[in-house]
């Protein structure tokens, strides 16, 4: 942390910040500039201290600011962490220089349907199908997912085609259930702040695949991505997946692909982008995939269903295995373009 004093303030006044981080029982670093000085305090503060911290000097006659060099999020950050987190989900590596699409079906809704999803991405180029056992529903009228069916259908399934699975978990005591069955923990938009699940999640010896709320900040994010950091795993995923919109005419969500630059500089951790939720209409996902290659982003999850028109949720945001496939085409003549290999 870094207080800068106003022009001017006097040496009284530098000495009381001094006084109040000595007080606390930090050794502050005095710094007299041109004019202004500044009064580093190089310790390693809790988010509790610091805000303790800041509240006692900012009330101090002549603080200009109050700054932060360091991050509230530790172990996300590049702080600890000289080299980019290469994640391993079965035989895939998911982080720089290769770049991963994962694809499939919102939910799973029988085997024969998740196997032609299954076999419709492989053929394409995905590695990793998605597909949801268990599905968070803004209505509970709306198809829940076929639960515990739901994952004995991906296990099998995944088996059968050799692609990595990943499936979202929903409540910290399924933990321990759906990791017996996938490669990947999806922890949901919706649950991005369930802590006992980052936590259950963190301990499973899964990679966690974390996506971003809806109206989180990039620093909530990170935060999340720490809960689980913090319990042991080092694989976690980040996924720009669409923030609230300021208009919901065209699009279902705002897909922040600035943050994917954004969480690069400040996060090792690898970046997925999922433009089938963050825009929420089919003719606009491959535009957004593109964009998402190009903005840096380590791979896609893109829902993809063998009939769009039949599936039992987010049918409108999802594409055919033709539209999917014509997509890892472009995606291919990109790729070099992006220093990727796809
Ligand atoms: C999903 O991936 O099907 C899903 C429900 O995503 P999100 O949590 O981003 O809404
Ligand atoms: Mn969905």
């Amino acid at each position: 942390m870094i207080v800068v004093m106003q022009m001017g303030a006097t040496e009284a006044q530098v000495q009381a910040v001094a006084d109040a981080v000595r007080a606390k029982g930090y050794e502050p670093l005095v710094m007299p500039g041109e004019g202004r000085t500044a009064i580093g305090i190089p310790a390693a503060l809790s988010t509790d201290e610091r805000m303790t911290l800041e509240s006692i000097i900012g009330r101090l006659e002549g603080v200009n600011k109050i700054t932060q060099t360091s991050h509230s999020y530790k172990l996300a950050s590049w702080e600890y962490h000289r080299e980019p987190t290469v994640v391993k989900a079965g035989s895939q590596r998911i982080g720089p220089g290769s770049f991963t699409v994962m694809a499939g079906p919102c939910s799973v809704e029988s085997y024969e349907q998740y196997l032609a999803a299954a076999q419709a991405v492989k053929r394409a180029g995905a590695k990793i199908i998605r597909g949801g056992a268990f599905k968070p529903r803004t209505s509970p009228y709306s198809f829940q997912g076929l639960k515990m069916e739901g994952l004995e259908i991906i296990k099998q399934v995944s088996t059968e085609t050799g692609l990595a699975s990943i499936t979202e978990v929903m409540s910290a005591d399924m933990v321990g259930a759906v990791a017996e069955h996938v490669d990947l923990l999806q922890i949901g938009a919706r649950s991005m702040q369930n802590f006992p699940l980052l936590i259950e999640a963190g301990k499973s010896g899964k990679p966690v695949f974390l996506k971003r709320g809806p109206s989180a900040t990039i620093e909530e994010f990170l935060l999340a991505a720490e809960y689980v950091l913090n319990e042991g795993c080092p694989d976690v995923i980040l996924c720009e997946r669409g923030i609230m919109p300021m208009d919901r005419t065209f699009t279902r969500n705002t897909l922040d692909l600035a943050a994917v630059p954004v969480l690069k500089s400040l996060s090792h951790l690898p970046v997925i982008v999922d433009p089938s939720h963050g825009v929420g209409v089919a003719k606009f996902v491959p535009a957004m995939a593109k964009a998402a290659m190009i903005a840096g982003a380590d791979g896609l999850m893109i829902e993809v269903h063998p009939d769009p028109n039949e599936a039992l949720s987010d049918g409108s945001q999802t594409l055919d295995p033709d539209q999917f496939s014509a997509l890892m085409d472009d995606l291919r003549v990109l790729a070099p373009f992006a220093q990727r290999t796809l």
